[in-house]
């Protein structure tokens, strides 16, 4: 290989453009071409393709977002979108791709590399932490800090005025935020998308629960169900009129802000494995860190869903320390 583009797609999570960085340089020092890909498989088939340098990556590490880019692309789902991807990559150059994403974006990958040949080595960029073959993607650590920040400003309020708070952050299908950042702000209760008895639990320990609480946290995921916490609010203030109860939404702020060091270390080694992998013909493949060593996982290994099963334990732990 001669070439290497590189991308983000999908949802932009902070530490994309320590990976990104990684990526450059790891080529560069190895005599290779890089060319940066703006906007995802969009600005592949678009023809949005810059050549990258050292001074290209300069002073970006510390910076969240993506300074390529992140789009979503339906066209590239189709196979005459992968074709005009193909032949606007040939147009450039690039004989091998590193693509920064969640899992349509491996999804993506694995596709144009079957029907092309094109290798492809993917790292997990995505706040949910819902990829397989990684203890952790490149972004959660930033969101869950970011995350009990926020819920620890709530938590004056709330104390202050006795109230309820539901506080509901991202995972449309994954609770892993949730539940971390729940123990780690001392939640009452964690609703989330894998469980159907977290919405009784909460109702019974509102009913039997101790009283004397001047303040309670519960966090939701915004895929526990329709409506997410706005509903969960609704039934509560039904069934408790007495407890003065609101919602807090905390939305995208949750992907922004500057990486955490654990997340622009873990982009930089990733990012330096991938170059390495494809150099050693390696392709079709995730590159991720578990138990502190680089492993690669296919595509479709990666993007298997409820990959990381819910820890039981965690669950009881939050039930255990708010009693
Ligand atoms: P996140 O987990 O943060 O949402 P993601 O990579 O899963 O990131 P998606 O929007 O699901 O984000 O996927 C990114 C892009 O990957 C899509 O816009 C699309 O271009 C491509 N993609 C997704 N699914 C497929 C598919 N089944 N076939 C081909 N391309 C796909």
């Amino acid at each position: 290989i001669k070439n290497i583009g590189v991308f983000t797609s999908g949802g932009d999570a902070p530490g994309m453009n320590a990976a990104i960085r990684a990526v450059v340089r790891t080529a560069l020092y190895h005599d290779l071409q890089v060319t940066g890909i703006r906007r995802g498989y969009e600005g592949m088939i678009n023809g949005e393709y810059e050549p990258m340098n050292r001074k290209s990556v300069s002073n970006i590490i510390q910076r969240g977002g993506t300074i390529l880019k992140s789009a979503r692309s339906e066209e590239f789902k189709t196979p005459e979108g992968r074709k005009l991807a193909y032949y606007q990559l040939k147009k450039h150059k690039v004989d091998a791709l590193v693509a920064i994403g969640g899992d349509g974006t491996f999804t993506g990958a694995r596709l144009l590399g079957e029907e092309y040949g094109i290798p492809v080595i993917g790292l997990p960029g995505t706040i949910d932490n819902d990829l397989i073959g990684t203890d952790y993607t490149i972004g959660y650590d930033t969101a869950i800090n970011t995350v009990i920040n926020a819920v620890d400003k709530i938590r004056d309020t709330a104390e202050s005025h006795d109230r309820l708070f539901i506080v509901e952050v991202m995972g449309r299908d994954s609770g892993l935020i949730a539940l971390r950042t729940g123990v780690a702000s001392g939640a009452e209760v964690v609703l989330i998308p894998e469980s159907s008895e977290d919405l009784p639990a909460l109702l019974h320990r509102l009913e039997h629960g101790r009283k004397d609480k001047s303040s309670r946290i519960v966090m939701v995921a915004e895929g526990d169900r329709e409506g997410g916490a706005f509903e969960i609010g609704n039934i509560v203030k039904e069934k408790f009129p007495q407890i003065d109860t609101r919602v807090s939404i905390l939305g995208h702020i949750q992907r922004g802000g500057k990486p955490t060091c654990m997340d622009r270390v873990l982009a930089s080694q990733v990012g330096f494995a991938a170059v390495e992998a494809l150099k050693a013909g390696r392709k079709g493949e995730m590159a991720g860190i578990i138990n502190g060593e680089i492993t690669f996982t296919p595509f479709d290994q990666a993007c298997k869903k409820n990959s990381h099963k819910l820890d039981a334990n965690m669950v009881k732990l939050v039930e255990i320390l708010s009693l």
